[in-house]
């Protein structure tokens, strides 16, 4: 059971490092942004409600959140692991996610958090494009007002996460500036120098 998390500020690259490490490992990545983003396309009642909290780069109220997220950790691909992404993102969440895992008897294997300076992560939002329904766009919240936002927002509630995480010696960083499948190379390297193998 490998059970994963990704931290790290908005541009960090969570997303596309969890696709790839997730796959490296045989389990599913898990982003609580792309299934908001998901349910805001769909018109579900979720995504009616989660819709102004992510123009806004709020975060979706906690309650709302875990409850996703816990629902969707009773899915069947997730019997072998998981690895998270965009989740947890304040206390409250990670105490949430440690006790749906006491629950299941399952313990965290490792928090990997992703570190790219501010300059980066600014430059890295306002240039990305993403496909929806086959054209390139600017995601809603990627205007440089909003990233503004999210980052103090990250500052605010996520980073005491990291020195949590870490205090449980359950932590490791890992340089995310520059080439793709070198930040994958590195995380993949520090997850198995803990201990957990990769094969
Ligand atoms: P980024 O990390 O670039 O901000 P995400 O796709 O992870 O992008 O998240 C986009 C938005 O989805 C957030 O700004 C927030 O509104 C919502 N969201 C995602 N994960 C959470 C979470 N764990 N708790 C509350 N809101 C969340």
């Amino acid at each position: 059971m490998v059970c994963l998390l990704l931290l790290g500020p908005p541009g960090a690259g969570k997303g596309t490092q969890g696709q790839l490490v997730a796959s490296r490992l045989s389990i599913p990545p898990i982003s609580t942004g792309d299934t908001f983003r998901a349910h805001v396309a769909a018109g579900t009642p979720l995504g009616l409600s989660a819709r102004g909290y992510l123009e806004a780069g709020d975060l979706v109220p906690d309650a709302v959140t875990c409850a996703m997220l816990s629902e969707r950790l009773t899915e069947p691909d997730t019997a072998a692991g998981f690895l998270l992404d965009g989740f947890p993102r304040t206390t409250a969440q990670a105490e949430a996610l440690q006790g749906i895992l006491a629950e299941r008897g399952h313990e965290l294997t490792r928090v990997i958090e992703l570190q790219v300076g501010a300059a980066e992560l600014v430059e890295r939002l306002s240039a990305r494009r993403v496909v929806i329904d086959g054209q390139s766009l600017q995601r809603s919240d990627d205007t440089p007002d909003t990233i503004r936002h999210r980052l103090e927002v990250y500052q605010r509630e996520t980073v005491p996460l990291s020195d949590w995480y870490g205090s449980l010696g359950l932590l490791s960083r890992v340089d995310a500036s520059g080439d793709v499948d070198e930040v994958t190379a590195r995380i993949l390297d520090s997850f198995s120098r803990n201990g957990a193998g990769v094969d």
